[in-house]
C-alpha cells in the first residue's frame, strides 16, 4: 500500500484579514497549523510549527519521534515568544500525520482535526483540546449545544504557550482506498461532518477538487475563520503505479515567510472583524484562536484612518 494523490489548500476566509494557518503536504508527512496571538504572531507561530514539523519529518521512524517532532515545534514557538516581546503569548495549535509501512501514525495537539473517511463513512480520529469538548465530555453540554457556543473557539492546549506540552497520539492500520483529511478548525466549525464526507465523495476523492469543494462550502457558510484543508489517499501498491504524481503547486507547503514578507492585502468588501470574547469563566487554561488584542488595535485604528480620510475628503470637497 502507498501514499496515492494529496493536496493541500490555504484560504483567509471571509472574516479575517489575515491567513494564520500553514501545512505541510510532503508525502509522506502531512500536517496542519492554526496560530493564535496578536499582530502578526499567530501567523508566525504557525509557520514555525509547520517548518518544525517539516524539517523533522525525515527522522520521524515512529510515534516516539513523532511526538519529538512535535515538542520541537513547541520548543522553538516557545523559545521565541519568550526572547521577542512582540510575540509573548503566541502558539499554534497543530495535527500531523506521517505514513510508514501503510500505517497512519496521528499526532495531535489543539482542535484542528484528523478525519478517516472509509467505506462512504466519516470518522474523527482527534479529540479537540478544547473547552467545549471538555463540556462535552463532563456532559455539561450537548454536542449540539458545543457547535453553537459561544465559547468554541477557547482552546485548552497548544504549542508553544508553554515550555512543554503533552501530545496525543494514536495510529490507524490504513486500507486501499482510505482517505485522511487533516483541517484546522475554520473548516470544522462550519461544515457539519456528513457534508465533508458528501463533498469528498461528489468530488471522485480527488484530493485537490475536494481541498478546493470544501474550502468553497466553509466559504458559503460565512467563512469566519482561516480555512485549510489538507487530504490524501492510500492506494494499492498496484494502483499507485499508475497514478501520476500530483501537481507540485499544490503540493507546496505553505510557509511564506515570516520576515519581512508584505502584509497580505485585505480582500474588497471584508470588514475587520472583532476576535472572538477574551474572558472565559471556566475553571480550565484556555487560549484563543484570532487576532487577539493586537488585531483588534490594528481593526480600531484602521476604522480611524478611513473615518479621518473621509472628512479630510468633505473638507476638501466644501474648501474647492
Ligand atoms: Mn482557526
Amino acid at each position: 500500500m502507498r501514499i496515492g494523490r494529496a493536496a493541500g489548500v490555504t484560504d483567509t476566509g471571509r472574516r479575517r484579514l489575515r491567513n494564520e494557518d500553514a501545512f505541510v503536504c510532503e508525502p509522506p508527512l502531512f500536517a496542519v497549523t492554526d496560530g493564535m496571538g496578536g499582530a502578526r504572531a499567530g501567523q508566525l507561530a504557525a509557520e514555525l510549527a509547520a517548518t518544525a514539523l517539516e524539517e523533522g519529518a525525515s527522522a520521524i521512524d515512529g510515534v516516539d519521534a513523532l511526538v519529538h517532532t512535535v515538542e520541537e515545534a513547541n520548543r522553538r514557538i516557545w523559545e521565541r515568544s519568550v526572547s521577542d516581546p512582540e510575540t509573548t503569548g503566541m502558539g499554534a495549535v497543530a495535527t500531523v500525520a506521517l505514513v510508514r509501512d501503510g500505517t497512519v501514525a496521528i499526532g495531535h495537539v489543539g482542535d484542528s482535526r484528523a478525519y478517516l473517511i472509509r467505506g462512504g463513512a466519516i470518522e474523527q480520529l482527534t479529540r479537540d483540546h478544547s473547552l467545549v469538548a471538555e463540556l462535552v465530555e463532563s456532559g455539561v453540554l450537548t454536542p449540539e449545544e458545543a457547535e453553537h457556543h459561544p465559547q468554541r473557539s477557547a482552546i485548552t492546549r497548544a504549542l508553544g504557550t508553554e515550555p512543554a506540552v503533552e501530545v496525543d497520539v494514536r495510529t490507524v492500520a490504513g486500507e486501499p482506498g482510505d482517505v485522511f483529511l487533516l483541517c484546522s478548525d475554520g473548516l470544522s466549525s462550519m461544515v457539519p461532518d456528513d457534508e465533508v464526507v458528501a463533498r469528498v465523495e461528489a468530488t471522485g476523492r480527488d484530493p485537490e477538487r475536494a481541498a478546493e469543494a470544501l474550502v468553497a462550502a466553509a466559504n458559503a457558510r460565512g467563512g469566519e475563520d482561516n480555512i485549510t484543508v489538507v487530504i490524501f489517499e492510500l492506494v494499492g501498491d498496484a494502483e499507485a503505479e499508475e497514478e501520476e504524481p500530483p501537481p507540485p503547486e499544490d503540493t507546496q507547503p505553505d510557509l511564506a515567510s515570516s520576515d519581512g514578507s508584505p502584509d497580505e492585502p485585505v480582500q474588497d468588501g471584508a470588514e475587520p472583524q472583532p476576535p472572538a470574547v477574551d474572558t472565559v469563566a471556566a475553571p480550565v487554561d484556555t487560549t484563543h484562536h484570532g487576532a487577539g488584542a493586537g488585531g483588534r488595535i490594528a481593526a480600531i485604528a484602521l476604522l480611524a484612518a478611513l473615518l479621518v480620510l473621509a472628512v479630510l475628503a468633505l473638507y476638501a470637497g466644501i474648501t474647492r
